[in-house]
């Protein structure tokens, strides 16, 4: 089965090379993308022997287009190349691992060229989930959830008319039980510092906002159409619950493993079938006990504004996404508090007014829009 893996030098791109390298002969890696790390991509077409390697954030280079071609993949420069590789014909399944509304395009290029996509740029369906999932029944494409929460939910999914609600999980991150007044304070660093998982720098801090859990709730209604009244949040610090389904009958379906992106990933890549990870087995026996609380909205108010933006509609949720972005590099930068974060989001969704998603040009434009509102509003809050 031949993959493009895009945003391959980065937390999901490595877990997915990793599943890949344990089953040799079973996968052929035609692409393998990354927007500027020149010598962690080479390193990596060394080891996988890809046909195409894209740099999407760099300009033409002979050399490095040379030094490449001795690893024997051909180099090819600029976003709109990853649009090219993933609608390529020969290429039949695409790892969507690159982070934010930078995925956006090359996500909906595969989708469109009816691709089995393993979806874990969450953004993409944000942004635009009503144009990807239209875009999937057209062309037959197949989108497969890595985010953990969503293939656990996929997993647990059965008859969906009798089906009362997805619960999911949450670990509440680095701050679930920090003084509130102490929180902006916190540093990139200490947010950085997930307690169960090891992930790129922007998540890692929407964990600690919580934001990636609103962002996973509208991920939720678009992947399973689900109302918003039916997918509810459930923290659960110990992440071995990844997600639930709840039944009319009062069942409720669990998926469980160690919090390992491997397992989601080895299970989109494989599925219907199952492969080995390299996971951990999971030992109940291990464990002090299983814990489940509701979340506080007072500490994580992104949590509402996610929840608001998807009752909104429309552009709203590409609104909420852009600032967010805007906020957490912001604040990753050292230019904006903890705090700051929700704040910026919160006043950029109420000066961006929002309208239909009908077409691609009317999200990237409400994106526009709120990442120039939202660097106005880290300003104003900076002086
Ligand atoms: P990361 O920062 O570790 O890696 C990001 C990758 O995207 C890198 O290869 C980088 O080169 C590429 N990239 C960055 N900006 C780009 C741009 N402008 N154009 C093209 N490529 C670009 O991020 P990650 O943690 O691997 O997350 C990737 C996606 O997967 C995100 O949408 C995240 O929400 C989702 N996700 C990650 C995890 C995890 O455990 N890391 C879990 C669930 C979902
Ligand atoms: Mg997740």
């Amino acid at each position: 089965m031949s993959l493009a893996v895009l945003g391959a030098t980065g937390s999901i791109g490595a877990s997915t090379l990793d599943v890949v390298a344990r089953h040799p002969g079973r996968f052929e890696v035609f692409a393998l993308t990354a927007n500027g790390s020149a010598e962690r991509l080479l390193e990596l077409c060394r080891l996988h022997r890809p046909r195409y390697a894209v740099l999407s954030g760099a300009a033409e280079d002979r050399d490095l287009a040379r030094q490449f071609s001795a690893a024997g993949s051909e180099l090819l420069f600029g976003a709109a190349a990853l649009e090219r590789v993933v609608s390529d014909s020969r290429c039949k399944v695409v790892m969507a691992g690159i982070v934010g509304a930078a995925g956006l395009p090359s996500t909906l290029a595969a989708v469109v060229a009816g691709k089995r996509v393993l979806l874990a740029n969450k953004e993409a369906l944000v942004m635009a989930g009503p144009l990807v999932m239209r875009a999937a029944r057209a062309s037959g494409a197949q989108i497969l959830p890595v985010d953990s929460e969503h293939n656990a939910v996929f997993q647990c999914f059965f008859e969906k008319k009798s089906i009362r609600k997805i619960v999911l999980t949450a670990s509440g991150g680095p701050f679930r039980t920090a003084p509130l007044e102490s929180l902006e304070r916190v540093t990139p660093e200490q947010a950085c510092a997930h307690p169960n998982w090891v992930m790129g720098r922007k998540i890692s801090v929407d964990s600690a906002t919580m934001m990636n859990k609103g962002l996973e709730v509208i991920e939720a209604r678009w992947l399973f159409d689900m109302a918003p009244e039916a997918i509810e949040v459930v923290i659960h610090p110990q992440s071995i619950v990844h997600s639930m389904v709840e039944y009319v009958d009062g069942s409720v379906i669990a998926q469980l493993s160690n919090p390992d992106m491997r397992v989601p990933i080895a299970h989109a890549l494989a599925y219907p079938e199952r492969i080995e990870s390299g996971a951990r087995h999971l030992d109940l026996t291990q464990h002090k006990g299983l814990s489940f609380e509701q979340p506080d909205h007072s500490r994580f108010p992104c949590l509402g504004l996610a929840y608001a933006a998807l009752r909104a509609g429309g552009t709203a949720p590409a609104v909420l996404n852009a600032a967010n972005e805007v906020a957490v590099e912001a604040f990753l930068g050292g230019r904006l508090g903890f705090n700051g974060i929700a704040r910026v989001i919160r006043d950029t969704m109420a000066e961006v007014p929002g309208g239909p998603v009908d077409a691609l040009p009317a999200v990237l434009a409400a994106d526009r829009k709120a990442r120039a509102t939202a660097s106005a509003l880290v300003m104003a809050q900076a002086a």
